[in-house]
């Protein structure tokens, strides 16, 4: 593992040659030393943060990649404002996922590239960072992420767990809270799956000496309405401002109260999200990392919308299916280094439950062209099933798996 691991970072082995390994250990699978190996490997090919001096309220937080998925940029101010420290490595769009690195930097001017001495300097001064692997920082996870996006070996076990987790151990945070989804638009399928993956990340931390909380959380439709880096952050705002949809503030919640508990902080973030409590500590973190305050990333124009064309209740909305077609309008990566339009995607206008006539939308697109919105709106229609009766509803968050408190080495 170490040598593979050195090899990918200096270089000296080929993309092509990696690629094979990565799509070896995709089918083959890891077992949870050999998982354990690459993990620490990959936390050594780079500096790690001693946070140390920032006492035990130190959490980090990370989602294993859903479709809609912008509980970050909920759950972290809102933790900060309640008084944990965030110090969060990140990551982009992998395959039909998003990544809160892209949806960040749909705002104007904001960097992802922190140097470690400026990350720990904000997580003291702000109370959150949210940065990008990087030279210095877990550069085998920035050299491997790359190319997994690419290379249709995303949905791994032991790559997910080694990805998640080098990056959660090098960051140095005293507790992780994970979100793990499982579902159409999520990389485990089934919620033992997902369950799987949990356990083994849970065990990593656990062994490093972290406290580790994970959530198991459902992602059969997209999170929210908004898919797509820009329209993610302005709803993400909408719910930060005390407004917002039901499910995305029901995840966001229960990670931002994981992550309190984890500090040993006694707080209900729920009231704290409607009264706006996050909404400064976003902008203190937009305005640290070189945005500016009150800025809204640009969108597209409303290029096209879906209409029904029969009536009932929504049943379901093809989580993958809308994160597909938002890669195709530009909104993630085909290729590795493939520019992002940060400001194109579609927002879902009938959610799951949703009562809908014929001719109502179903949902906008936000593309650069009539032409590009009408190229993917079979897809989109396709991904919506209508019934004649309501759909039986449930939470998301459908199991949670924490550790045993280690005391810290
Ligand atoms: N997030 C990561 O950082 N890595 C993965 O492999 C999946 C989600």
């Amino acid at each position: 593992m170490e040598a593979i691991v050195a090899g990918a970072v200096a270089g000296t082995i080929p993309d092509y040659q990696l690629a094979a390994w990565l799509m070896a250990v995709t089918c083959r699978g890891m077992t949870p030393a050999e998982t354990s190996a690459l993990t620490a490997a990959m936390v050594a090919s780079g500096e790690t943060l001693s946070l140390g001096r920032l006492g035990q309220a130190t959490v980090d937080k990370h989602s294993t990649g859903g479709v809609g998925d912008k509980v970050t940029l909920i759950a972290c101010p809102l933790a900060a404002a309640l008084g944990v420290r965030v110090p969060k490595l990140s990551g982009r769009g992998l395959a039909h996922t998003g990544g809160t690195l892209d949806k960040l930097e749909s705002l104007p001017g904001l960097t992802v590239d922190l140097e470690p001495e400026r990350f720990l300097r904000q997580v003291e001064q702000v109370g959150i960072a949210i940065a990008a692997q990087s030279e210095r920082m877990v550069p085998a996870d920035r050299v491997l992420y790359a190319l997994r996006d690419v290379t249709g070996t995303v949905p791994s076990v032991p790559l997910i767990a080694s990805s998640v987790m080098s990056k959660k151990l090098a960051a140095g945070a005293a507790g992780i809270v994970l979100d793990v989804k499982f579902g159409r638009g999520a990389f485990m399928p089934t919620l033992e799956a997902a369950h799987q993956l949990a356990s083994l990340m849970v065990e990593l931390g656990s062994l490093a000496g972290r406290r580790v909380t994970a959530l198991l959380t459902a992602m059969e439709a997209p999170l929210g309405r908004a898919v797509g880096n820009a329209l993610e952050v302005r709803e993400a705002l909408g719910v930060l401002e005390g407004q917002g949809d039901p499910d995305l503030r029901e995840v966001s919640v229960s990670v931002a109260a994981e992550m309190c508990a984890l500090a040993g902080i006694l707080a209900d973030p729920a009231p704290a999200l409607a009264a706006g409590a996050g909404l400064d500590r976003f902008w203190a973190l937009v305005e640290a990392q070189g945005g500016r305050r009150r800025v809204l990333p640009e969108v597209a124009p409303e290029a096209g919308v879906v209409a029904a064309l029969e009536e009932g209740w929504v049943q379901t909305v093809d989580a993958l299916a809308v994160g597909n077609a938002v890669l195709d309008l530009g909104g993630g990566r085909r290729r590795k280094g493939d520019p992002v339009d940060h400001g194109v995607g579609v927002v879902v206008e009938a959610r799951p439950g949703a009562e809908v006539r014929w001719g109502d939308p179903l949902c906008r697109i936000y593309a650069r062209s009539p032409g590009a919105a009408a190229a993917i709106e079979p897809a989109l229609r396709g991904a919506w099933t209508v019934g004649p009766e309501p759909p039986a509803l449930s939470p998301h968050v459908r199991g949670r798996l924490t550790s045993t408190p280690f005391p810290r080495a």
